[in-house]
């Protein structure tokens, strides 16, 4: 009897170190298919998405641009925090592939998702699935700029592209560099629908253009600057105005 269960352990022992080498194998033959800007951040799929074998799809800028998912679920608490009622609706203008939009969903946040590119948007989708909150998201493809006048939320997001992985090597990131329009233009679109603005910019931003955006409001913005780390390293920088700012 204790023969037989300790060959059976042996033979459970035997497959699962074949389904782990063979894992480990298909791993290694996906990170050999992707580009060389993308391995780099391939091999932090899970900071990006945890879930990220469950099916998670996304595009060469979506490799580099997309918000990592903890700093996310940062963004996401401090909205909820802010807006003192159940279902806050936050408006993502620069959706991208969805990072920051599933997040806010998973808080319980109901999302408007904008982003000009539907292709980008159909990656969102697929990502808001395997997170099982795309009934909380509403996609709209379009240009925020367009569409900025119609649209009422409780928190304005801006996470507006940073111009690809080339800004780390600018010394002071101002905000004429962000895409598609200067950081000032962004931020009075955004102004404009709710004075509830939380805006992730990278790491070398120059901070002191960061404060003069709450004064483009009279009475000026509360304006509240954090450093965002992911394993010891600064990520970005997150700036909360109006009431998403700590009081
Ligand atoms: P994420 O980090 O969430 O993946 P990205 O930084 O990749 O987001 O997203 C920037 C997104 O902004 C891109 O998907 C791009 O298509 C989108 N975008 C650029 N211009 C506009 C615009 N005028 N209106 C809405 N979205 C835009």
């Amino acid at each position: 009897m204790k023969k037989k269960r300790m060959r059976n352990k042996k033979n459970i022992s035997v497959k699962a170190h074949k389904k782990r080498k063979h894992g480990i194998m298909d791993k290694e033959k996906a990170a050999q298919n992707v580009s060389p800007v993308v391995k780099k951040y391939w091999f932090q799929r899970y900071n990006l998405f945890s879930k990220y074998d469950k099916g998670i799809k996304m595009d060469e800028e979506g490799w580099y641009s997309v918000t990592p998912e903890q700093i996310a679920i940062r963004h996401a608490l401090r909205c909820v925090a802010a807006i003192a009622k159940p279902k806050p609706v936050v408006i993502d203008c620069f959706a991208g592939v969805g990072g920051n939009a599933i997040q806010f969903a998973r808080m319980c946040c109901s999302v408007v998702a904008i982003d000009i590119d539907p292709k980008r948007l159909e990656l969102a989708i697929n990502n808001a699935k395997i997170y099982g909150v795309q009934h909380c998201i509403d996609f709209i493809v379009g240009d925020f700029f367009q569409l900025a006048p119609s649209l009422k939320g409780d928190i304005v997001f801006l996470a507006p592209p940073w111009g690809g992985p080339s800004y780390k090597s600018i010394e002071n990131f101002t905000l004429d560099f962000l895409k598609p329009r200067d950081g000032f233009t962004i931020f009075q679109f955004a102004q404009a629908i709710t004075p509830n603005i939380i805006m992730f910019l990278p790491r070398n931003v120059d901070l002191q253009q960061v404060e003069e955006l709450s004064w483009l409001s009279s009475p000026p913005l509360e304006v509240e600057i954090e450093e965002n780390y992911l394993q010891n390293n600064v990520k970005g920088v997150t700036a909360y105005f109006g009431g998403a700012a700590c009081h």
